[in-house]
C-alpha cells in the first residue's frame, strides 16, 4: 500500500478520461454487445477466446479497456485457487495506480430510493466530468439476494452514460469473501481512472459497518415515517453516517421531508459523529425531481477539503487498510483451522460430546487447537 493516498482537485483533467460504462454482470459481463469505449492494445475477439496472463489484465485496466476492467473484477471475485494468485498479481501491479478516487458509501431500508438517488448523483456527476464506478456491496446476500443491483433495469439512465460503470454485488461467498473482493474491486475501478466510486448497500446493520470500514464519506438515505421519526433506525446506524439524507422531499411529502430533517439534525446534536472534526447533517432531497443532489454533493466536497487539510482522510485510509488486514487474517485463521485434516476429522466427535454434555466447551476448544497447532500437511 503506497504511504499516502493523493487524491488530485477535480478539473478539466476529469473531463478527459473515457471510461465506457454498461451494466456488467457476472462472468465475463462486459460481453453485453455494447461497444466498447477504449480499445486496449489486444483484440476484443482474442481476449474473449483465450486466457489472460496478468500483465494484460493490469495494461487493459490501466487503458480503461472496460471489457478487460470487467474480467478483471470477474477474477477478483474468483473463489479459485489459480484466480487468487492471478488476481493478487494483478493487484500488485495496479496499487500504485489505485486510491484517487472519493469512495461514498450509500445505505439504507429497502425502497427508501437508493438506486434512484445513484442514478440522479451518478448522472449529475457525469455531467460534471466525473468517472463513476457503482459497486454493490450486499455481504447478507443470502438473506437479500438480488435485492440491489441485481436487476438490469435499475438505473437504466445511468447505465447509458458513458462515464459510469456499473457492477452488481459479486455472488455468493462468505461475508468476509465479499468484503475482500468489494475493497480489490475497488482499488481495480480506481487504477482504471474512476474518480468516485459509490458503493450501495442495503440497510441491515452489518452491511453498513462492512462498506463505512471501506468509504471515505458514509451516507444514509432516510425517508419519512408515520410516527416517530426516529423509530426503525438503529441508533447504531445513524452514528455511523457523515450526512443523513431525506429522500422523497417533493409534492405534498416535501413539508413532512423538512420536519423530519429538523428532528434529525435536532437528535443529531445528542450523538458523536463518526469522523473526527465533522458535525454530520441531515439534508433532504428528492431523487425523482433531482432536487438536492448538487446540495448534497456539495456537502460531500467540503467533507472531503476539511478532512484532506486536517489529516483525517489519510489517517482514515490508512487506518482501513490495517483493520481489513486484521479481517482478512482472521478469515484466514478460520479458513485454515476448519480446513485442517485432523480438526476436520475429530470435530464431529469433539462437537457430540459437547452436544451430550460430556466435554466442556473450553475443553473441546483446547482440544481442537492442539490439533491444529500439530505439524499437518493439510494446509
Ligand atoms: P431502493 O430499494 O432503496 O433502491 O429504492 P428505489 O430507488 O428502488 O425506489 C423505491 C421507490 O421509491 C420507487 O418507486 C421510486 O420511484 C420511488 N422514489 C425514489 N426516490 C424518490 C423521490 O425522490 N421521490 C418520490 N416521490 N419517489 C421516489
Amino acid at each position: 500500500m503506497p504511504e499516502k493516498f493523493h487524491i488530485p482537485e477535480w478539473g478539466a483533467d476529469t473531463q478527459n478520461a473515457a471510461v465506457a460504462t454498461r451494466v456488467v454482470h457476472g462472468v465475463d459481463g462486459g460481453h453485453d454487445g455494447l461497444p466498447t469505449k477504449r480499445k486496449s492494445t489486444l483484440q476484443p475477439a482474442s481476449i474473449r477466446r483465450r486466457q489472460l496472463s496478468p500483465e494484460d489484465y493490469v495494461t487493459g485496466v490501466l487503458e480503461q479497456d472496460r471489457t478487460i476492467l470487467a474480467r478483471t473484477i470477474t477474477l477478483i471475485e474468483s473463489n479459485a485457487a489459480s484466480h487468487i494468485a492471478c488476481a493478487q498479481d494483478v493487484l500488485k501491479e495496479l496499487l500504485p495506480h489505485t486510491g484517487n478516487s472519493i469512495r461514498v458509501g450509500i445505505t439504507g431500508v429497502p425502497g427508501v430510493g437508493k438506486s434512484t438517488f445513484i442514478e440522479a448523483l451518478g448522472c449529475y456527476l457525469c455531467r460534471k466530468g466525473h468517472h463513476v464506478a457503482v459497486l454493490a456491496v450486499d455481504p447478507s446476500s443470502s438473506v437479500t439476494r438480488g435485492s440491489i443491483l441485481g436487476d438490469k433495469t435499475r438505473m437504466e439512465r445511468l447505465s447509458r452514460e458513458e462515464n459510469c460503470f456499473i457492477r452488481p454485488s459479486p455472488s455468493g461467498g462468505t461475508l468476509g469473501g465479499v468484503s475482500r473482493k468489494s475493497r480489490e474491486t475497488i482499488l481495480v475501478c480506481e487504477a482504471a481512472g474512476f474518480d468516485v466510486i459509490l458503493l450501495e448497500t442495503v440497510g441491515v446493520g452489518q452491511n453498513e459497518v462492512t462498506v463505512r470500514s471501506m468509504v471515505d464519506f458514509m451516507l444514509l438515505l432516510m425517508i419519512t415515517g408515520a410516527g416517530d421519526e426516529l423509530q426503525g433506525i438503529k441508533k447504531g446506524v445513524i452514528e455511523l453516517a457523515d450526512a443523513l439524507l431525506i429522500n422523497k422531499a417533493d409534492g405534498e411529502n416535501a413539508t413532512r421531508a423538512e420536519a423530519a430533517r429538523a428532528e434529525y439534525s435536532q437528535a443529531l446534536h445528542y450523538l458523536t459523529s463518526f469522523t473526527e472534526g465533522w458535525t454530520t447533517e441531515a439534508y433532504t432531497c428528492s431523487s425523482l425531481l433531482e432536487t438536492g443532489i448538487s446540495e448534497i454533493w456539495e456537502v460531500v466536497r467540503t467533507f472531503i477539503s476539511v478532512m484532506k487539510k486536517s489529516g483525517v482522510f489519510d489517517t482514515q485510509r490508512r487506518e482501513q487498510n490495517r483493520d481489513w488486514l486484521h479481517v482478512m487474517l482472521e478469515e484466514e485463521l478460520r479458513r485454515r483451522f476448519y480446513h485442517h485434516t485432523e480438526v476436520t476429522t475429530q470435530l464431529p466427535a469433539v462437537e457430540q460430546a459437547v452436544l451430550e454434555g460430556d466435554m466442556p466447551v473450553t475443553t473441546a476448544v483446547q482440544q481442537l487447537f492442539t490439533l491444529f497447532d500439530a505439524p499437518s500437511d493439510s494446509l
